[in-house]
């Protein structure tokens, strides 16, 4: 698979000096060196998130949907009312663990590719609603939820928020202080851009005292466990050892490179080179707020899924399909990574071949 360009949104293209950590063999990792890369990576997280004083963070050995399930069992507990905006598939997947959980929940249901909309929030005012879970870039439409908005609904009722920030962290601003979240969970694969295993969660203190006072529920994904290690700068169990290792270069290399502001603005510089030339193409961009992340495309001429098969047979370039219903209406161009202007050209290219194919 060596050539292939990747547009998708996750695995994505690490930078040179993430690869070469790759290529190395795992170190041993109860060591105070290990620990100190730990409390390394904690601090640039809680910094690039402007996270509130005494926040802690903690890195589980699992998928971002991990840390989504450890979120709601260790934060929530069957005594909450609790509110899920779902607009898209990750956000069905929180409405599931609700579900699962066997939680009391209201969803906030938003058309694909749209916006929340105030009344809707604003509706469950004052009905005794604990907390709200929300996936801040609903990544299979691309929307960026309007946080400033949800903030402040949680405000003004005292409602936990719980953020999934798994593809919105690096590409979008996110003020853990200003938004008044109690946790935000990201994941090594997204804009971190390094190999798949480690979810992060960023805790404040709101969230670390509902997990000291609620029962475990389970061993493994314990946030009680994880935070008592991450005190000595570690975890529970072995962790993905080398993508810890990796995380902490990318984080380093972020803040050398002038720090978390500008590789965002990269990322969008790049989502609007690649949205500005779009236009000329029969696909049109799904509406609504869109995230820096990803671009998700309606094409008008073609099925998606074709679309989609060619660019990775004939052109060597993955693009991102959708799943379920959607996924011969709808696929994404991704942002993240280590990825160029010049990459986007070679997109244009084949698209431009498709073209004179008749294809699209
Ligand atoms: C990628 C992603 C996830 C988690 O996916 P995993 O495959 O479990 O890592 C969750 N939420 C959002 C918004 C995502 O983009």
């Amino acid at each position: 698979m060596a050539g292939m360009l990747n547009f998708t949104v996750g695995p994505v293209v690490s930078c040179p000096e993430v690869l070469k950590i790759a290529s190395m063999s795992a170190p041993y990792f109860r060591t105070s060196e290990f620990s100190d890369i730990m409390f390394q990576n904690e601090k640039l997280i809680l910094k690039f998130l402007n996270a509130p004083d005494d926040s802690r963070c903690v890195f589980l050995t699992t998928s971002g949907t991990g840390a989504m399930e450890s979120c709601v069992m260790n934060i929530l507990n069957n005594q909450d009312k609790v509110i899920v905006i779902n607009g898209g598939s990750f956000g069905q997947r929180f409405v599931k663990l609700c579900e699962l959980y066997g939680y009391n929940m209201a969803e906030v249901k938003c058309k694909f590719g749209h916006q929340v909309r105030k009344e809707q929030l604003y509706a469950l005012a004052g009905k005794g609603y604990t907390a709200l879970l929300v996936n801040m870039n609903e990544t299979s439409s691309g929307v960026l939820y309007d946080m400033p908005l949800i903030s402040k609904f949680c405000k003004e009722n005292n409602i936990l928020l719980i953020i999934d920030a798994i593809s919105a962290f690096i590409t979008d601003e996110i003020d853990m202080t200003e938004f008044n979240a109690a946790a935000i969970i990201t994941g090594s694969q997204k804009a971190l851009a390094v190999q798949p295993g480690i979810a992060v969660i960023a805790l404040a203190p709101a969230a670390i005292n509902r997990i000291q006072k609620n029962k475990e529920k389970c061993m493994y994904l314990s946030l009680k466990d994880a935070l008592k290690n991450m005190e000595r700068g570690q975890t529970p169990f072995t962790p993905a050892v080398t993508t810890l290792v990796q995380i902490n270069k990318r984080l380093t290399v972020i803040e050398e490179n002038g720090g978390i502001k500008a590789e965002q603005e990269r990322v969008a510089w790049l989502a609007s080179y690649f949205r500005n030339k779009i236009r000329n193409y029969p696909f049109e961009l799904i509406a609504g707020d869109k995230s820096n992340a990803v671009t998700a495309l309606y094409p008008t001429t073609c099925g998606a899924k074709k679309i989609v098969h060619l660019l990775k047979d004939e052109y060597n370039i993955w693009a991102c399909p959708n799943g379920g219903d959607l996924a011969d209406e709808v696929f994404r161009i991704g942002h993240i990574g280590n990825i160029t202007k010049e990459n986007y050209d070679t997109l244009f290219a084949a698209f431009d071949d498709m073209k004179i194919q008749g294809v699209i």
